[in-house]
């Protein structure tokens, strides 16, 4: 059985990987193009794709009868995989749930405070020399410490930062999600996203990706918003309608945003970056050496089990 495994990953991932399989490692850092596609479907038993790596129909339906039976991504989201296509192809998809889903948390919660308390443009201050010092009312921002924070999507991650605002900033919770969850601390389910966004400080982003969810925050969501609320986007670009945000960021609609996540990543616009009041970060939800050593485990568990004839634990 041949492995490609499409990046490379960490030292711990990759010794692993060499001792269980016989693999080869993509050796370039980006996006496969679809020729590298449609030969990994032909050519390997097993593939470790990530984030970008676009299996769409239409490349499926380039390899009739593909020698890959298991599609084991590296993250949770797999909005870039056509799981249905794959099914129909023979093809099984799996991920790796709930190893992303602290450090993903912790990320949130750092565009949370940066986009409030303004620390990136007060960062480019110092960096810029112009700093005057200290005084009364420079470059006042909000306070985040019992506001209110609004989820969009309370799965793993969602319920995780929540956490973190309830317990650790006094925070109350709303949320909506497609049913009601049983979370450990006070949380509301809201019947409706624009409701939700009226009524928030801190409106965070943590739905899947996909056709579903596609511009989910769109024009009529961020006009809702008050305009000293701040909106978080650490799930997926697209979930958010960029222009859209960029026109609520200039028009002073929203008082800022914070971006794990783009559009059309790795594009970011000039008019985004123009921008003095939105915290840009590139992907960085589960940069970790632990992360994403354990990310790496998780998909050579499925791997491994797809190796032995076994269901890999982790199906999508
Ligand atoms: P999860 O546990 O599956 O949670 C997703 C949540 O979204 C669930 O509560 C689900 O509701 C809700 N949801 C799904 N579709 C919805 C819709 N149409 N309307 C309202 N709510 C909807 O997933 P997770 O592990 O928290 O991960 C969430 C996403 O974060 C991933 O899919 C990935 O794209 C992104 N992510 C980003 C990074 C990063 O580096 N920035 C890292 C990891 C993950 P129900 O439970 O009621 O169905």
């Amino acid at each position: 059985m041949k492995l490609l495994i499409t990046r490379p990953m960490t030292a711990a991932v990759e010794a692993r990987a060499r001792a269980e399989f016989d693999v080869d490692i993509r050796a370039d850092t980006r996006v496969m193009s679809r020729q590298e596609m449609t030969a990994a479907l032909r050519d390997y038993d097993l593939v470790m794709p990530t984030l970008g790596d676009t299996f769409d129909a239409s490349v499926f339906a380039e390899v009739a009868n593909p020698r890959c039976k298991l599609l084991a991504n590296f993250g949770v989201g797999i909005n870039h995989i056509d799981v249905a296509a794959a099914h129909a192809h023979g093809v099984q998809v799996s991920n790796t749930p709930g190893a992303v889903t602290d450090a993903t948390a912790d990320i949130a919660l750092t565009l949370i405070l940066m986009s409030a308390r303004r620390a990136g443009a007060g960062e480019r201050l110092v960096r810029s020399g112009d700093w005057s010092g200290w005084h009364p009312t420079q470059m006042l921002g909000q306070h985040v410490t019992g506001k209110k924070l609004g989820v969009v999507g309370m799965g793993r991650i969602g319920a995780a930062i929540a956490r973190r605002c309830h317990f650790g900033f006094g925070m109350q919770v709303s949320y909506i999600a497609r049913s009601d969850k049983d979370l450990d601390f006070a949380a509301v389910r809201m019947p409706d996203l624009t409701q939700m966004a009226a009524a928030v400080d801190f409106l965070v982003v943590a739905v899947p990706g996909g056709a579903e969810t596609r511009h989910l925050v769109d024009t009529a969501v961020l006009a809702a918003m008050q305009p000293t609320a701040h909106l978080v986007n650490i799930a997926r670009g697209e979930v958010v309608d960029q222009a859209a945000l960029i026109a609520a960021l200039q028009a002073g609609g929203i008082a800022g945003a914070g971006l794990d996540v783009y559009e059309f990543e790795p594009e970011v616009p000039q008019a985004l970056r123009d921008l003095d009041n939105v915290t840009l970060l590139p992907h960085l939800g589960t940069a970790t050496e632990e992360v994403r050593s354990a990310m790496g485990h998780m998909a050579l568990d499925n791997l491994a089990a797809g190796l032995a004839g076994d269901t890999p634990p982790n199906l999508a």
